[in-house]
C-alpha cells in the first residue's frame, strides 16, 4: 500500500512541550505547565473539551454534559482525535 507523501504539518512534528518539557506522544517526563495543560500543545492535537477539559482520546474525565461524546463543546476537540492517534502512532512506532 502506497501512502501519499505529504509535507508534514507543524502539529505533526510536534514533540516534546518547551514550556515543561513533557512528551506528548510517549508519556515521559512531568507536565507542569499551569493546570497540566500545556500552551504549546498544537490546536491539531488538543484532545481535551474546550468547556469540561473531558480527554476524548482516552475517554476520561468528569464531563458535565450528559454525553461528552455528543457535546456541541467538545466537537473541535473530537476532530482531533484522529489527528493524535496518528501523531502519537508515528511518535511511538506503533504504526509499524
Ligand atoms: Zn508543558
Ligand atoms: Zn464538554
Amino acid at each position: 500500500m502506497a501512502l501519499e507523501v505529504i509535507a508534514m504539518a507543524k502539529w505533526q512534528e510536534f514533540r516534546v512541550c518547551p514550556g515543561c518539557g513533557y512528551d506528548l506522544g510517549t508519556g515521559e517526563g512531568d507536565r507542569s505547565c499551569s493546570w497540566g495543560d500545556c500552551p504549546y500543545v498544537p490546536e491539531e492535537l488538543d484532545v481535551f473539551c474546550d468547556q469540561c477539559r473531558f480527554d476524548f482520546f482516552t475517554m476520561e474525565g468528569n464531563a458535565p454534559c450528559e454525553d461528552p461524546k455528543v457535546c456541541e463543546h467538545g466537537a473541535p476537540a473530537r476532530s482531533h482525535v484522529e489527528n493524535y492517534r496518528q501523531w502519537q502512532a508515528a511518535r511511538t512506532g506503533a504504526a509499524g
